[in-house]
């Protein structure tokens, strides 16, 4: 079996919420019929969300499933900018952070091209984040003409986590509302929508145990989001399909275990994480470790490396080869690897930026599973440097014939 380290792209999922997939998938029943088997899997739905609301600190009312992340972000970007320039066509800007995952950066340029929007990139810093300072200069040009603020809660690439606090007091100062995407930072640190003050926030199922396909977007309840899809008019019309009452029953049981055992579990994947980077480190002297140094201003269970002279997909195959799953850290367009965007906000060259390699971490990942990266990483390394920065072709070729 290959050791598995690419947790932040999805996680395996657990015993628990697969056995929570599997009674209510066999129960079936449309959650929206009127019959006992539709009331039984409402049930089951409206007992999901209550639990789900409970593991975000929100109120159940505000939880709209959707199909995943990508959905969330969608809905709450396009769906906040309608509302607010419905109400207010002066309303054209959004503020960016230009370290978001493309579900955001895509669906905000989406509204660049087709809708009239104006996006500002907000910056950030050399580890990732954005500072509320860049909202607040932002927002002090103009804030009539903003029409939301999006930042995500913790990065998918470096790990950074963003200061949602203060760039929510900044915004909430004229009123504007803000989304975050909490896709990577929901169960694996603390998140308490309520107490955020954000507008919408946005989460995944298969990111913390459930199976792909279901996630949710937390509304708060005063916030106005124009929805993207009609239909049935299912979720007070806000996303209409037929709800996923499996699907909701496996989030909401994964959610509950993630925040229930966060206490143990942040702690025991930042001493992991640890192990990584040091052996890491250790092992290529020349690598550079990405993100904030202090542990409580990144994710406990990712580690991003930069390995000078190397091609990120080269080291890639090349762990695969040797039994090691890992990622880049960012997605190729069409198959042509691309330096990722966040590296390059956070003032990498594009060189640099190629040699990315992120390990993540997550519930089932052991010492075991750090060992054996570190036991190949510094022979990885050396094969990867010698292919150098040769196409992605004649990379693993070079490599199988070793
Ligand atoms: N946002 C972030 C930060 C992510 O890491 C991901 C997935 O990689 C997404 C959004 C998209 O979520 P999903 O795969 O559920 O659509």
């Amino acid at each position: 079996m290959p050791v598995y380290l690419d947790h932040a792209a999805t996680t395996p999922v657990t015993p628990h919420a697969l056995a929570a997939y599997s009674e209510q998938a066999a129960l079936g029943g449309n959650p929206s019929s009127l019959h006992a088997s539709g009331q039984r899997a409402r049930r089951a739905l409206e007992d999901a969300r209550e639990k789900l609301a409970a593991a975000l600190g929100a109120h159940p009312s505000e939880v709209v499933f959707t199909s995943g992340g990508t959905e969330a972000d969608n809905l709450a970007v396009k769906g906040l900018f309608w509302a607010r320039h419905d109400a207010d066509p002066r309303r054209t800007r959004i503020l960016c952070s230009s370290v978001e995952h493309h579900a955001v950066m895509d669906a905000v340029e989406w509204l660049e091209r087709h809708e009239g929007a104006e996006v500002a990139w907000l910056p950030c810093d050399p580890d990732g984040v954005t500072s509320a300072d860049a909202v607040r200069a932002e927002l002090a040009r103009d804030p009539e003409t903003v029409a939301l603020v999006t930042v995500m809660w913790a990065n998918n690439e470096v790990g950074a986590i963003q200061p949602i606090p203060e760039i929510v007091e900044a915004a909430t100062q004229h009123g504007i509302p803000v989304h975050s995407d909490a896709v990577q930072a929901f169960g694996h640190i603390p998140i308490d929508f309520a107490a955020s003050g954000l507008a919408t926030l946005g989460v995944s199922g298969h990111k913390i145990g459930a199976p792909v396909g279901v996630g949710a977007l937390v509304v708060r309840r005063d916030a106005a989001v124009t929805p993207v899809q009609h239909g049935g008019g299912q979720q007070r019309g806000l996303r209409s399909g037929t709800l996923d009452a499996a699907g909701a029953a496996a989030f909401a049981t994964a959610a509950m275990d993630a925040v229930g055992r966060l206490p143990e579990e942040a702690p025991r994947l930042a001493a992991l994480r640890e192990r990584l980077a040091d052996g890491v480190l250790a092992a290529v002297p020349e690598a550079r470790l990405s993100g904030p140094a202090d542990a409580e201003c990144r994710l406990p269970g990712i580690a991003h490396f930069t390995f000078p002279g190397c091609e990120g997909d080269s080291l890639l195959f090349l762990l695969d080869m040797m039994g090691i799953e890992s990622s880049t850290g960012s997605a190729c367009t069409a198959g042509v690897p691309r330096p990722s965007h966040v590296l390059l906000a956070m003032g990498l060259t594009e060189d640099q930026a190629r040699g990315a390699q992120r390990f993540s971490l997550g519930w089932s990942s052991t010492a075991d599973d750090v060992d054996a990266l570190l036991a190949v990483i510094g022979r990885a390394f050396q094969q990867a440097r010698l292919a150098g920065m040769a196409g992605h072709e004649s990379t693993i070729r070079t490599a199988s014939s070793r």
